[in-house]
């Protein structure tokens, strides 16, 4: 993802920046969710190598959350398809889509996140360095390991109550992090980023599925995250950043959730807002004090499983769990 109209932000950030302070009490019965089993999801995708699209990892990541689904009681669909890149070439997509609980296709719940990697580290100081593919601890396997260990619990909750559940979709995007380089000298090209979301609301306009929301996970898994609200998420789906913040809050997290609004950011919901017209949130982190507005580690070779922290892999996932139940 990357940020737009970077000169309104600094107008956002002096007019809406509030700080909260209230206390942190939980209110409410925690959700079952294990930040273990998501550490190890991420751990799991890490270890395969830079997950970049048309590489040998990155089909095996495709194949392993599939799988993974599957086992889990999911029924998987995938969704090929081609795009065109930065460059103007063709590029295979990839989209993972697994149904869970009711099988109702009105109404359902989305979330998701996105599974390949950034080709390059086009954030880091060294230009040779530039070149070199990113491990996506945070930038991609963070919220797909939250997602998975989210999987498996609804695994547990279908299988327990005979499909009780309401209905709910989690996808895994494809090529969310194929934008444009930073070193890219060619002409520049619109709407480079989020390429397997913008092929799924194409797919969605001959299909009957329809949702009542979504929430996307981004970068969810570092110890010192917070995550203010998205600009976007607040312009589109407003009723839902607030039940999302309120639920962090009962469950004693708003110091990750804080009570910001920040800039908008060019993610997977981006698409899923304005192309398909699901209010759609972004839980993602943003840091203030980089230049970037990202985290130091953001498109460098730094996005490693150094920062990644179990608590807050816990934190968010009891939050989505939470607010899905
Ligand atoms: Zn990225």
């Amino acid at each position: 993802m990357r940020y737009r109209f970077l000169p309104f932000c600094l107008i956002f950030l002096m007019s809406w920046g509030v700080a909260c302070t209230k206390k942190n009490v939980p209110s409410v019965t925690r959700p079952d969710f294990s930040a273990d089993s998501a550490y190890a999801f991420v751990a799991r995708q890490v270890q395969m190598g830079p997950r970049v699209p048309g590489t040998t990892a990155h089909d095996e990541c495709a194949i392993y959350l599939i799988q993974t689904l599957e086992r889990m009681g999911a029924s998987v669909e995938q969704q090929r398809g081609m795009m065109t890149n930065y460059e103007g070439k063709d590029l295979p997509v990839r989209n993972i889509i697994a149904h869970f609980g009711s099988r109702d296709l009105n109404n359902r719940i989305l979330l998701a996140a996105h599974y390949d990697t950034r080709p390059w580290s086009d954030e880091e100081s060294e230009y040779e360095r530039r070149f070199l593919p990113i491990d996506g601890a945070n930038d991609g396997a963070s919220g797909v390991g939250v997602l998975l260990e989210v999987a498996r619990q609804l695994g547990i909750q279908q299988h327990d109550t005979a499909a009780n559940i309401r209905g709910i979709d989690i996808i895994f995007f494809d090529c969310e992090d194929y934008g444009t380089p930073s070193f890219y000298t060619g002409q520049e090209r619109q709407d480079t980023w989020c390429l397997g979301s913008q092929l799924w609301t194409d797919l969605l306009k001959y299909r009957r599925e329809t949702y009542q929301f979504g929430i996307l996970l981004d970068m969810v898994g570092a110890p010192d995250a917070t995550f203010p609200k998205e600009y976007y998420s607040v312009q589109y789906a407003h009723n839902y950043v607030e039940l999302i913040w309120k639920t962090a809050q009962q469950l004693g997290y708003s110091h990750l959730f804080v009570q910001q609004k920040e800039y908008p950011i060019v993610d997977d919901h981006y698409y899923i807002n304005t192309l398909a017209n699901i209010p759609c949130v972004d839980i993602i982190h943003y840091n203030r004090n980089t230049d970037t507005g990202f985290p130091f580690w953001w498109h460098t070779q730094q996005d490693n499983m150094q920062h990644i922290a179990v608590s807050t892999l816990q934190a968010v996932g009891e939050v989505v769990m939470k607010v899905i139940e």
